[in-house]
């Protein structure tokens, strides 16, 4: 017996269909990946739907140097489904339940970012695809595929009134936004600003209007100002006329930027008034500058977020279940994501594609 064999005996595993890109200029197309049989304390998930990530794009045309890709790469990290099976040490999971996955499946559980429910910063995380995968070796494979096996600690419950299609996106753009929101004190009494009306920005327009919040979208595309308001904007600025820009010059508490490409972020910082704060969440390659006098003055501050810790992403969806909100979706099947791409990469989608994974069935 050789060694290859012997670790697949051990482990145990099934193949189960996916999308894949083989390099950055390939399209997505069918592909068969591995997945371990369920353990102990793992959940199978028949994968219902998965939303489309910018970032998604980002990694599967290998356009952040410090996190190269590994092809064939299956992407998705919006992942709602239905339970199959559940390992013997299971508790909070049953056959037919309903159950997500974002962009974690693994950290170490006992590093100081994992005690204090900040799993994504642990430097033995695993993310839900392109990390190595402890279990099989090689990569990880997201959600673009029929099914996944995830340990129970990094499964989030889904509340019952909400659309699966439309609740996919929440396990990454509802997230990433309401985590910094969070941190940031967003409430009724802060002026709330939105960079970019994506798929994270048309989260966190939902989101900070349902903590209370005052919301400012700032957009470059005029035909989205109606959608603006629909969504829970109070205000719409088109970002590229100075003279709507200067109305709002120090009066924000806190600007959320989820812009996908490099852009002028001192046009925002100047936007802040005393300790206020911009996050950025847009994850362009190219460095950003950065003026410091804007800075200086009214002691403001620029700081990043990544997605949140599970704790903290299941409070968001309970948040959401409890406020009925969810991603507005347009949904696909597998076999069109690569033109879901292209138009993604062109800004032309309301809000996030969610791609409706029975269509892998009859591949
Ligand atoms: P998206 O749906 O493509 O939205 C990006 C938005 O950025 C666009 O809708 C557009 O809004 C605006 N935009 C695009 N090009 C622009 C330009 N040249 N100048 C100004 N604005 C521009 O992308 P997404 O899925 O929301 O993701 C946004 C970014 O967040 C990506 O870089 C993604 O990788 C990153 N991300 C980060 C995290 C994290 O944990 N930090 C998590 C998920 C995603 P308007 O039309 O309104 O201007
Ligand atoms: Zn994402």
């Amino acid at each position: 017996m050789t060694t290859t064999q012997f670790s697949t005996e051990l482990r145990g595993q099934y193949k189960t269909k996916a999308y894949a890109a083989s390099n950055a200029t390939s399209p997505l197309v069918p592909f068969t990946i591995p997945r371990r049989n369920p353990g102990e304390r793992d959940v199978h998930i028949e994968i219902l739907f998965c939303g489309i990530c910018h970032s998604d794009l980002h990694q599967v045309r290998n356009e952040w140097s410090s996190v190269p890709t590994v092809y064939p790469c299956v992407p998705g990290h919006e992942i709602v489904g239905r339970v199959t099976k559940v390992g013997s040490a299971v508790t909070k999971f049953k056959p037919g339940d309903y159950a997500a996955v974002g962009c974690l499946v693994e950290s170490d559980g006992n590093c100081t970012e994992c005690r204090a429910g900040l799993e994504q910063f642990c430097p033995h995380v695993t993310f839900t695809y392109n990390s190595p995968d402890v279990h099989l070796g090689g990569v990880t494979y997201g959600g673009y595929s029929d099914s996944i096996v995830v340990k129970e600690d990094f499964v989030l419950r889904v509340p019952s009134n909400l659309n699966l299609a439309g609740a996919a996106p929440l396990l990454c753009a509802g997230i990433t936004t309401y985590s910094p929101m969070r941190h940031w004190g967003v409430n009724k009494d802060k002026k709330v600003g939105v960079v970019g009306l994506g798929g994270l920005g048309h989260m966190a327009v939902k989101l900070a209007h349902g903590l209370g919040a005052h919301v400012v979208v700032f957009t470059t595309s005029t035909n989205k100002k109606e959608d603006a308001l629909r969504l829970g904007a109070d205000e719409v600025v088109i970002s590229r006329d100075p003279d709507q820009m200067h109305k709002h010059v120090g009066s924000f508490d806190f600007i959320l930027d989820a812009v996908s490409t490099e852009h002028d972020i001192n046009a925002y910082i100047q936007l802040l008034g005393r300790d206020g704060n911009i996050t950025i969440t847009g994850s362009p390659n190219k460095p950003y500058a950065i003026s410091a006098v804007n800075l200086l003055i009214k002691r403001r501050s620029i700081s990043g977020s990544l997605i949140g810790g599970i704790a903290e992403t299941q409070e968001m969806l309970d948040f959401c279940g409890k406020n009925n909100i969810t991603a507005d979706v347009e949904i696909i099947p597998i076999q069109k994501v690569n033109e879901a791409y292209d138009r993604l990469s062109k800004g032309d989608v309301k809000y996030r594609f969610s791609i409706d994974m029975a269509s892998l069935k009859s591949q």
